[in-house]
């Protein structure tokens, strides 16, 4: 059975009042970048609170154009449809039964038809088109059968200006269209957890930007490489990725030289946050996003955190927070990031650390010691700060 339109639902939330348009460009156009990435030809309507997707060109991969809708945050559900004209009840019936017969080859199935009429001159009323077109179903195929309450097959027959006809509802990820709400900069490493964090954070409507510290010759371009690969990834799903490459390695050294070994992943992490903000607010981005999660290492915990946003004007988005972190791995399994952060390169946080680091930082005693640094400090991190390299992740 090939279909050659689709029906596009998306949750109520947000949708109401004077903001549903706002809502809905941001759906299309984001569905519009889906479907560049597809096979073929593609035309996308918007009509009566429902968006269409109609297949122009001959030829189009089903798979293909379900899996890449699927990724389109605000879509709650994609329903493969046909659509017919209004030529009577009689060809509508005839038209349904083809229907039933092509998309269930095995017809030991129960059903349920649930016909809605937005138009309503329609002749017959929505019970009376259930029980007509369950009859002629009935009579069709002797094997099937109905059933109310728990069908296998629920067949759905809107009648609008044309008629809709569908039964196969593919779970898009719901969520809130990108481009509804601000952007945000993630601090994007090679790990498993700042990824999942960016997905979560970009569901909820934020454009995103993405920022990586690189320290060559310590991380390689290997180490890199796997962090387009997973801005790529993330990309699949919250649209075009400016990734700002900073160069971090004398940052990293001068603190090395000059502070506490124990002191050293958190001076590095303070510095990280400053220079994620100073980019952040180049770039009218309006949060900070991490995959910190509490106590999941000395960095990590709630005074180090403490320590971490202290540098912080912007607010810091940390979705990841209270998650263990094997729900974190599920949730880059589902979304596709886990393979590739698991791949073995260095980050630049594992050359540095200290066997014994401070879980239980003081503020006053890091800014003490971050005192050492005054000599020098500006000068590298404006010299980061020039060197950005910005890769457009697509
Ligand atoms: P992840 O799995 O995301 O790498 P992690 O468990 O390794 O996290 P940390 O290394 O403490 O944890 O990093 C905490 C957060 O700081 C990361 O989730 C990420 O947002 C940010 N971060 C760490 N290292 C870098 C880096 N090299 N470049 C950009 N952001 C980083
Ligand atoms: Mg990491």
């Amino acid at each position: 059975m090939t279909f050659k339109a689709f029906l596009i639902k998306y949750a109520e939330i947000g949708v109401k009042g004077r903001n549903r348009y706002i809502f809905e460009d941001a759906l299309v156009q984001q569905m519009k970048y889906a479907l560049k990435r597809c096979d073929g030809e593609f035309s996308i309507r918007k009509e009566q609170g429902r968006i269409y997707v109609d297949v122009v060109s001959d030829y189009y991969d089903y798979d293909e154009v379900v899996e890449n809708l699927s990724r389109v945050f605000g879509i709650s559900h994609i329903c493969p449809m046909i659509q017919l004209e209004d030529e009577g009840f009689e060809k509508l019936g005839k038209d349904i039964v083809k229907y039933m017969d092509e998309a269930y080859p095995d017809k030991k199935i129960t059903f349920k038809v649930n016909a809605r009429r937005a138009r309503k001159n329609y002749p017959l009323t929505s019970m009376e088109i259930n029980q007509a077109l369950g009859g002629m179903i009935l009579d069709a195929f002797p094997e099937i059968s109905v059933d109310v309450h728990n069908p296998d097959v629920l067949l759905s027959v809107e009648i609008r200006e044309h008629i809709y006809v569908y039964s196969i509802v593919v779970p898009g990820p719901g969520g809130m269209p990108i481009g509804t709400a601000g952007k945000a900069m993630l601090l994007l490493s090679g790990g498993i957890d700042s990824p999942v964090a960016g997905y979560m954070i970009a569901k909820r409507g934020v454009k995103i930007d993405a920022v990586y510290f690189h320290a060559p010759p310590y991380t390689s371009e290997r180490a890199k490489q796997k962090v387009v690969d997973l801005a790529k990834e993330v990309a699949k799903y919250a649209g075009p990725i400016y990734l700002h490459v900073i160069n971090f390695t004398d940052i990293q050294m001068y603190i090395y030289e000059k502070c506490p070994h124990d002191e050293l992943t958190i001076i590095m992490r303070r510095y990280m946050m400053k220079i994620a903000e100073m980019i952040a607010k180049e770039t009218e981005c309006i949060g900070l996003i991490t995959g910190e999660s509490i106590g999941q290492v000395a960095s990590q915990t709630m005074h180090s955190l403490a320590v971490t946003n202290e540098v912080c004007t912007l607010p810091v988005y940390r979705p990841l927070i209270g998650f263990d972190k094997k729900d974190i791995i599920e949730i880059s399994e589902k979304i596709g990031t886990y393979e590739t952060s698991i791949l073995p390169f260095e980050d630049c946080c594992t050359i540095f650390v200290a066997k014994h680091p401070v879980t239980k930082p003081s503020l006053a005693i890091i800014k003490k010691h971050e005192t050492h640094l005054e000599e020098k400090i500006d000068e590298l991190v404006q010299t980061a700060l020039d060197t950005d390299e910005v890769i457009i992740v697509r």
